[in-house]
C-alpha cells in the first residue's frame, strides 16, 4: 500500500483511473495506430511501457498513484524534438511506497504487514509536452510539483537536462501536457522496479521473462509462447497486438530502453552493413536516454531503481495499477459491494436495463429523463457520461411494451455507450442521439417501425431492438460537422477493431463460467448518397447536411463452449474424417485398418491414400481429428461427449466464433 496515503486522494483516484473500465484502458493501448506494445515492439526490441493519447479536449498527464518524482528532465534537443521521425524527451519519474506483504489480522483475515520494507516501484511518463517559458521562474502555467521545485531548488541546477526534483505529489496530480512521438500525440507510461515482485499475478513462471544479456533485442525463447508469426513472414506488429492480451501478465527483465549507452547497442536491429545509418539513428535516439544521468543525478536510484547498466523489472501499467486498487480496496474493506447509491442506472451482463433512483438505500424506478448516465458511482459530476437517460430509453411512439410511460426500462449496450463517448470526445462537440433502443412494442413488421431507423430495414431495426445500434447526428448541423462526426465514428471504430477483434474477445471456457458475448467490431453507415460522399470526403450540401443521421451498430462475438474427449486413445490411423454418423479411419496397410475396424463387418476399402475402414459407429461428435497417436471427439455438449469417451473426463476449449 502506499506510504502515508490520503484515503481521500485515492478514493479522487477513480477519476482518473477508473476500474470498471479497465478493458478499455488495455483496449486503447493495443492499437495499431500508437505501435505501444508491451513487453516488446514489433520489431521484437524491447518496449517497457504503453502507449496512450489522451482526448483532444484534455491534455493534461496525472500522476496514476501518489509517490515522490525522484527524476525529470524538461528540455531536450530540439532539431530531434521537431522531426516528425522523433518528438518530445521530456520525462518526469516517480516512486511509489508500496507494501504488498500482508499478515494475520488478529480481528479475522489478512491486512496490510507495514513492518516489512516496501518495495520501490517507478512510474514513467515519458514524451511530455514544452511546458513553456525558460523554466527559470515559477509561473501560474506550470504544474504545481514544478513551481514547488523552482522555489526550493539548489542554486544551479538545470531542469533542461536530467534532474532529482524531489517533491511529493498524491494521485491524480497535474504532471505536465502530452507532448508528441513519431507523428502521434502521445504518453508511454511504463511501470519498473528493480527487485522483482512475486505477488500474484507475477508468481506465475509462465509470465516471467528474464534476459540478462543487455541487448535491446528480446532473445528469449520464452516469448515465443506468446508471440507467434501468423503468417509466416516473420514477427510484425499484428502478431505482437494479437498476443497483447496474454502479455498483459508478463512481467520482464531486462536493459532498459532508456539505457542504451551507443550505437553499437543499436547493432541487434540495424547491423553492421548499415553502420552509417546507425550512427545518423542514434545521434537522435541518443537524447531519449535518461537512465545513467538520472543514477548520477539521484544516488537513491541506484538500490531502488535498476543496476548501474539499466536492467530493471518491467509491469504492464494497467496490470499494476489493478493490483495496487485491489490491495487498496482490500485495505479499506470495499471489496464486497461497491457504492451503488450514487448510480441511477441498473446494469445486467454489460447492458443498461433500468433507470432508477436511491432514497434512503433503496433503488426506486425512474422515468428516463435528462440526468446524465451514471452506471457507476463517479466522485466528480464531469466524469459522468455526456449522454442522459433519455438518449438511451426507447424513442418510438407510445405504446411501449411494457407499457410504462415513459419508460423506465431500457437495453442499451454499454460498450455501445463507451463508443458514443468517444465519439463525443473525438469531435470535441455535443452529439445528439436521434434513436437508440426500441421496445417490443414496435414491430419490426411495418415499414413505419422500420423507418425509424435511418437505414430502414428490417436488420438494421432488429439493431436497435438489442440494444446494439444507435442513430446520431451532430448536435450543430453543418456539412464540415458532418463529416467530421463521420470521421470520428471511424476512428473509433477503427480503435475497437484494432483491439477486439484481434484479440477474438473473452475466452468463453466452461470452466470460466459459461459463454460469454465480446464486441467484435463496430459498423458505422448511413443512406448510400451520403456515405459515398462522406467516405470520399465530398462535401455535402447544406440541405444533405439537414438529412445526415448515422447508424452505428456493435458487431458481437461470441465464443461457444466445446467439450473434446478421447475416442480412441490409441490409433494407427493417419487420418481421420467424419461422415454421417460415424468416423472413418485412414491406415497405412490393409492389416491395420482390418484391425481398427469397428466390427468384422464393416468394409475395408484401398484408396489413393492407403485404406480406410469405419472405425466408429453412431458418432454425435461435431468433429474429429488426430491427437497424441489417438482420436478426439469435439462436442456441442458436455453430456454427449461424456456418452461416448472411451477413457477419462471430457474438456471444455473454446469452438470457433459467432459474429452477430
Ligand atoms: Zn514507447
Ligand atoms: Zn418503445
Ligand atoms: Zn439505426
Amino acid at each position: 500500500l502506499f506510504h502515508d496515503i490520503s484515503l481521500n486522494t485515492l478514493h479522487e483516484t477513480t477519476s482518473y483511473f477508473n476500474f470498471d473500465h479497465l478493458e478499455w484502458y488495455y483496449a486503447n493501448a493495443e492499437r495499431r495506430d500508437l505501435f505501444g506494445t508491451f513487453p516488446i515492439s514489433f520489431n521484437l526490441s524491447w518496449h517497457g511501457g504503453v502507449h496512450l493519447s489522451p482526448p483532444a479536449s484534455n491534455n493534461k498527464v496525472y500522476a496514476a498513484a501518489s509517490g515522490t518524482i525522484v527524476a525529470a528532465r524538461l528540455g531536450g534537443d530540439h532539431a530531434t524534438e521537431v522531426d516528425p521521425q522523433w518528438g518530445s524527451q521530456r520525462f518526469v519519474l516517480i516512486r511509489h511506497c508500496v507494501y504488498t506483504q500482508t499478515e494475520h489480522n488478529p480481528g479475522g483475515g489478512t491486512r496490510t504487514n507495514y513492518t516489512v520494507a516496501p518495495e520501490y516501484i517507478f512510474t514513467l511518463y515519458m514524451h511530455l509536452a514544452d511546458f513553456g517559458g525558460n523554466l527559470g521562474a515559477p509561473d501560474p502555467g506550470y504544474p504545481p510539483w514544478f513551481n514547488y521545485w523552482l522555489r526550493h531548488r539548489a542554486p544551479g541546477v538545470n531542469p533542461s537536462a536530467v534532474f532529482c526534483p524531489n517533491v511529493e505529489v498524491a494521485a491524480g496530480d497535474w504532471l505536465g501536457e502530452c507532448g508528441t512521438y513519431f507523428r502521434q500525440r502521445m504518453i508511454h507510461f511504463e511501470v519498473v522496479s528493480r527487485n522483482e515482485l512475486t505477488v500474484s499475478p507475477w508468481d506465475d513462471p509462465r509470465v516471467r521473462i528474464h534476459d540478462d544479456s543487455g541487448t535491446m533485442l528480446c532473445t528469449v525463447p520464452l516469448i515465443d509462447r506468446f508471440v507467434r508469426g501468423q503468417l509466416h513472414d516473420g514477427i510484425d506488429l499484428l502478431d505482437v497486438l494479437r498476443a497483447a492480451r496474454d502479455l498483459r501478465q508478463v512481467k520482464s527483465y531486462n536493459k532498459s530502453e532508456w539505457a542504451l549507452a551507443n550505437a553499437d547497442a543499436l547493432k541487434p536491429v540495424i547491423p553492421d552493413p548499415l553502420s552509417a545509418y546507425r550512427e545518423h539513428y542514434w545521434s537522435s535516439l541518443r537524447h531519449f536516454m535518461w537512465v545513467s544521468e538520472a543514477l548520477r543525478a539521484c544516488p537513491d536510484l541506484s538500490a531502488q531503481l535498476c543496476d548501474a547498466t539499466g536492467m530493471m523489472w518491467h509491469y504492464h501499467p494497467f496490470t499494476f495499477m489493478k493490483f495496487v486498487n485491489q490491495l487498496v480496496a482490500e485495505e479499506n474493506g470495499q471489496v464486497s459491494e461497491p457504492d451503488t447509491a450514487n448510480t441511477n442506472v441498473s446494469l445486467e451482463n454489460g447492458y443498461l436495463t433500468d433507470f432508477v433512483n436511491f432514497a434512503g438505500g433503496v433503488a426506486a424506478p425512474a422515468a428516463a429523463d435528462n440526468h446524465p448516465l451514471r452506471p457507476f458511482d463517479v466522485s466528480v459530476a464531469a466524469n459522468a457520461y455526456h449522454f442522459t437517460r433519455a438518449d438511451i430509453a426507447c424513442s418510438g411512439p407510445a405504446p411501449h411494451n411494457p407499457g410504462l410511460a415513459p419508460p423506465t426500462k431500457t437495453l442499451f449496450n454499454m460498450s455501445l455507450l463507451d463508443v458514443l463517448e468517444s465519439i463525443r470526445i473525438q469531435l470535441n462537440a455535443s452529439v445528439i442521439v436521434v434513436r437508440s433502443h426500441f421496445c417490443a412494442g414496435h414491430s419490426a413488421d411495418t415499414p413505419a417501425n422500420q423507418a425509424l431507423c435511418i437505414l430502414g430495414t428490417v436488420a438494421s431495426l432488429q439493431k436497435h431492438f438489442t440494444g446494439l445500434a444507435a442513430d446520431i447526428r451532430p448536435a450543430a448541423v453543418n456539412p464540415h460537422s458532418c463529416q467530421a462526426l463521420w470521421d470520428a465514428a471511424l476512428l473509433v471504430g477503427g480503435q475497437l477493431r484494432g483491439s477486439c477483434s484481434l484479440h477474438g474477445g473473452e475466452p468463453s471456457r466452461a470452466d470460466l463460467d459459461a459463454t460469454v458475448s465480446s464486441v467484435h467490431d463496430l459498423r458505422v453507415s448511413t443512406l448510400p448518397p451520403l456515405q459515398t460522399k462522406l467516405t470520399n470526403h465530398t462535401a455535402l450540401t447544406a440541405a444533405e447536411a439537414n438529412t445526415c443521421i448515422l447508424h452505428l451498430e456493435l458487431i458481437l462475438e461470441t465464443t461457444p463452449v466445446r467439450w473434446e474427449c478421447w475416442l480412441r486413445t490409441h490409433t494407427r490411423a493417419t487420418a481421420v474424417e467424419l461422415v454421417f454418423l460415424g468416423v472413418v479411419g485412414t491406415f497405412a496397410s490393409k492389416a491395420d485398418a482390418e484391425a481398427e475396424r469397428a466390427s468384422p463387418a464393416e468394409l475395408v476399402t484401398q484408396v489413393p491414400s492407403g485404406w480406410t475402414s469405419t472405425v466408429i459407429t453412431n458418432c454425435s461428435a461435431i468433429r474429429v481429428r488426430l491427437q497424441g497417436g489417438g482420436i478426439v471427439g469435439v462436442y456441442d455438449q458436455q453430456v454427449r461427449a461424456e456418452e461416448e469417451k472411451v477413457a477419462g473426463n471430457a474438456w471444455p476449449a473454446e469452438g470457433q466464433p459467432d459474429l452477430n
